[in-house]
């Protein structure tokens, strides 16, 4: 609904959410939208302001070219008659203009706050107390605000819902500002620029990517996590593949080029291939552009060094994704790693399909981690590993040598239990490097932040030593890790054990750094006791033995004596303060003493605080090796990770090679032989080639397994192309390009869409795409419809999969009718999962064994469901009235017949594909002759002859 209406008019704001239902209230120019999640609208206070659309914060996808913001001028001149304009109001409505699609974070004082909609729409999503500004005018300003120090969560939970939001900060000192304090635009963030880890899900990445291209130049596509440094671009061959990838990344958010967005992209966009989206500028994507400013960041001349001479559009992707984050004001860029050229063919294409039928991420039912194939298989030590492996699961490889080395890596670590718990012992001390790494680089890291640094660099010689092996001499997952033992002493040296989180208030450095500091410290230390001495001498010189020195932050030292007192106080004593029981005096004496104390605690936190941004930069200046050591120790956690689980499991390492057999013995589900069953997992035997076993149809009753084992297979070569071992007793595995599942309408409600369209519309994709080299799973094709349409569909597609793919491909059907294919080809064979049946009751035996099912057990397992015992009674009547048509008298497999194959009719049969002419002839039987006038009965006619020329 919300696409069509904005979709067409070019003067509209382009802006929607999945699912999301808004109306829009259309009157003339003014135009109001009613966001469904808040049930309030948004507009209304901004007075005249709400028709100005540049100004409504965006959501999901923003196109910066559809409203130009009206110059600040414009505004005021428009508010002038309304309201009386502040010097403050002022100064936001400046900073907004600035930033026109995003909510304000508006710094004052100790709150950041929201003005105008953002307010309104900050406090219904983050549940803030609305309150106003400026009660006493005739237009309030709705107002909302969060504390500075918590506003981060705030910020994320907005981005998450899709808003981008900025950040206006003071950037003078408020005491020495003269009239207000000049504030300005600090911050812009949206879904792939959180920065924070703190706000980050440590086990994924965080990327954002671009994409650009037509159909001369080549596509582009490039994509980063700035919280990590990881980069990288590509150049797929063509549009289809462009969003396969795109989507295998999960950007979090994708700027895509003006020319280059149109329907297809966002209904791919749409659909799931990133959480929001941003049209950019054609400019912004120049290839000279690009080159400069890629050259700039890392200080080459030309590009060819990168390994990235070659490329055109993916660069311009990769130089528009740094463009974007400088004008959003991300500059500090140091940790970021030298884009890496991904050669597209290098990984298994899993769609989303493949994923989210196989349950790669996430369970298919509830959405969640656990449960999934990374929510068994991550068990890494570090963040930095979890995140590794789940990029691993995402992208199997495909060449059977970079397979092996990962295999190998595994194999050494699983043949050493020792090797192991050592190594994770010392991982454990590890934090997460790579994002520490971006904190210092973009100024973000704190003195306990670095401290977490220098701690995980002093496990790197014990882990060197660790890794240093005969056995595993030429594997780069064993190679030496760069050296970075000076900067963690330097850190070491440097900083205290425990720092506080201020860094300005002293108390970090280490005693013995800096000379000068020592002495400052010295002297603050020196300064209490000498306080003390002066207590004493003056409570001696005036016999006032209740006489106190001391010290607040308002009124600096004192000397305070009580009422009672007053009379001993000496001459020389001057007034400073009265309470209600006592006064306060100061004496030159004091105040010299003051003087040299609070100057020298106030030097100390600055000297502290510069030594910090010294050695701060000192450790960003190691940027490029720390993220060299961070991939590496991914790597390492990763392998660990697979290699307790093949120990653990009992998974066997499967031999990978170019082959085009995918041979499983006493495989396993790995996800469901972990789940607590009651029941033993059976083991079952698969092989799939070209030759002979090229298309396994397999039958069996529900719940015997079918799905089950299918997915098991696709899992297995999955695990073992991302280099893990898996659970089966022997395995190998001829590299799979794809993986393509499909799995049933019936079991794929919890998506919500019309099921049985969405089921052949992806059945028609796999058709298309499909390659010899491929692994399909597809699971009860054709049951969204009439049980002959049914039939009729899943007998076609298997045949197309027999005949013309040639991939390897496993079928579950209860249609037993399909095991007739394997009857005239040799590639397909009949597979079934066996029950046994006693006494009218099933028993799911779970074995995989050859032959077709001659029955599907479905009255069988309708009894088991609790079915009424005369429901069954009359079903197994029906089903014998059925099955006394299905044999052919002339034994030719019924289904297999073509048209050519049935003008020789077979006589007195009434089969599931006989002729039209039986169609025809049941029309004529269900005429009702006696019913119809003279002018019917001639159309009828004149129909059927029409139909029977046509037969
Ligand atoms: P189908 O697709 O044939 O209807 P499923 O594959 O969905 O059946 O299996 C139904 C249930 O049977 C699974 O959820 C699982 O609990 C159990 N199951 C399947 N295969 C096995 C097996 N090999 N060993 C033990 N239990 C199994
Ligand atoms: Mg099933």
């Amino acid at each position: 609904m919300e696409g069509d209406g904005e979709g067409r008019s070019d003067d509209a704001p382009k802006s929607w959410r999945n699912g999301d239902v808004r109306t829009r209230l259309v009157a003339g120019f003014e135009t109001l939208w009613v966001g469904r999640k808040r049930g309030a609208c948004c507009g209304g206070i901004w007075g005249r302001f709400e028709l100005d659309f540049a100004a409504m914060p965006r959501r999901k996808h923003t196109d910066d070219r559809a409203t130009p913001a009206p110059s600040t001028s414009a505004r005021l001149a428009d508010m002038a008659d309304g309201r009386r304009i502040t010097p403050m109001l002022r100064q936001f409505l400046e900073i907004k203009e600035q930033a026109p699609d995003a909510l304000l974070f508006f710094r004052m004082g100790d709150f950041y706050e929201l003005f105008f909609e953002d307010a309104e729409i900050a406090a219904g999503l983050l549940d803030l107390t609305l309150t106003a500004r400026d009660k006493s005018g005739e237009q309030p300003i709705p107002m909302a605000g969060v504390p500075h120090h918590a506003v981060r969560p705030y910020i994320v939970r907005l981005v998450e819902e899709g808003y981008k939001v900025a950040i206006a900060d003071q950037v003078e000192d408020p005491r020495q500002a003269k009239g207000i304090v000049r504030r300005a635009l600090t911050e812009l963030i949206t879904p792939g620029l959180i920065l924070d880890p703190e706000n980050l899900d440590a086990r994924s990445s965080n990327f954002l990517a671009a994409v650009h291209g037509t159909a001369k130049a080549g596509f582009g596509l490039a994509w980063i996590d700035v919280s990590t440094g990881e980069y990288a671009l590509t150049e797929p061959d063509d549009r289809a593949s462009l969003l396969a990838e795109l989507t295998r990344i999960g950007a979090r958010e994708v700027l895509i080029s003006e020319d280059f967005f149109d329907t297809e992209l966002r209904v791919a966009l749409e659909a799931g291939a990133a959480a929001r989206w941003t049209t950019q500028p054609h400019r912004s994507f120049g290839l000279t552009g690009a080159k400069e400013v890629l050259e700039g960041l890392f200080s080459v001349r030309g590009l060819d060094g990168l390994g990235l001479g070659g490329a055109t559009v993916g660069l311009q992707a990769a130089g528009a994704i740094i463009e974007y984050l400088r004008s959003s004001h991300i500059d500090a860029l140091g940790h970021v790693r030298r884009p890496k050229y991904v050669q597209l063919n290098s990984f298994m294409t899993l769609d989303e399909n493949a994923r989210r039928n196989l349950e790669v991420f996430r369970t298919l039912s509830e959405g969640k981690r656990k449960g999934s194939l990374l929510g068994l298989m991550d068990r890494a030590t570090t963040s930095m590993g979890s995140r590794r492996v789940r990029r691993w699961l995402g992208a199997p490889l495909l060449d059977p040598g970079a397979i092996n080395a990962r295999l190998d890596a595994v194999d050494v670590l699983v043949r050493s239990g020792a090797l192991r718990s050592a190594l994770e012992e010392r991982l454990a001390l590890v934090h997460d490097v790579e994002r520490l790494n971006s904190k210092v680089t973009s100024g973000r890291a704190n003195a306990k932040d670095l401290v977490a640094l220098s701690r995980s660099l002093a496990q790197m010689p014990a882990l060197d030593i660790l890794l240093d092996r005969e056995d595993a001499r030429s594997l780069e997952v064993f190679s030496p890790l760069p050296d970075l033992s000076a900067l963690a002493a330097e850190i070491e040296g440097c900083l205290v054990d425990e720092p506080p989180l201020a860094l300005k208030e002293g108390g970090l450095i280490r005693q013995g750094y800096h000379a000068e500091l020592d002495e400052l410290v010295a002297l603050s230390k020196e300064g209490k006791g000498a306080l003390l001495r002066l207590e004493a001498e003056e409570r001696k010189k005036t016999g006032i033995s209740s006489l106190k020195v001391r010290y607040n932050r308002v009124f600096g030292y004192y000397i305070e004596v009580t009422k009672a007192n007053l009379k001993h106080v000496p001459e020389h004593y001057i007034r400073k303060q009265t309470l209600a029981n006592a006064e306060r005096y100061y004496t030159p004496e004091l105040k010299d003493f003051e003087a040299k104390i609070l100057g020298a605690e106030e030097r100390r936190g600055s000297l502290e605080f510069e030594l910090f941004e010294e050695l701060r930069v000192q450790v960003a200046g190691a940027a490029p090796e720390l993220a060299q050591l961070a991939d590496r120790l991914a790597d390492i956690d990763a392998g660990l990770c697979f290699a307790g689980l093949a120990v653990d499991y009992s998974y066997v390492r499967p031999e990978v090679d170019d082959s085009e057999v995918l041979e499983l013995v006493a495989s396993r589900h790995p996800v469901i032989e972990r789940m607590p069953l009651g029941e033993r997992f059976v083991p079952n035997d698969v092989l799939l080639d070209r030759e002979e076993h090229q298309l396994l149809i397999v039958s069996g009753p529900n719940m015997a397994g079918k799905s089950t084992v299918m997915r098991q297979v696709a899992l297995c070569a999955l695990m073992a192309q991302a280099g893990s071992f898996v659970p089966a007793e022997r395995a190998r595995v001829g590299v799979v390009d794809r993986i393509f599942t499909r799995v049933g309408a019936s079991d794929n409600i919890a998506r919500g869409q019309s099921t049985f369209m969405v089921e052949m519309a992806e059945t028609a994709s796999i058709l298309s795409t499909a390659t010899s080299r491929s692994l399909a799973v597809l699971d009860e094709i054709g049951r969204g419809t009439s049980t002959y349409d049914g039939v009729a569909i899943a007998w076609a597609v298997a045949e197309y999969f027999a005949d013309v793919l040639g991939c390897r491909t496993m079928f579950a059907t209860h249609y037993h009718e399909l095991s007739e294919l394997a009857r005239t080809r040799e590639q397909v064979r009949n597979v079934n999962i066996a029950v046994s049946e006693v006494g009218g009751k099933v028993i799911f035996l779970r074995r995989l064994r050859e032959g077709g099912a001659s029955r599907s057990y479905g009255i069988q397992v309708a009894k088991l469901a609790g079915l009424p015992e005369d429901v069954l009674a009359r079903a197994r009547e029906v089903l014998a009235n059925l099955e006394l048509d299905s044999e052919d008298s002339v034994g030719r497999p019924r289904l297999a017949r073509s048209r050519e194959a049935a003008s020789e009719p077979t006589p007195g049969q009434l089969s599931l594909f006989s002729g039209r002419e039986e169609v025809l002839r049941d029309e004529i039987l269900d005429l009702e002759l006696d019913k119809l006038t003279p002018l019917e009965a001639l159309n009828i006619l004149a129909e059927l002859k029409e139909k029977a020329e046509r037969c």
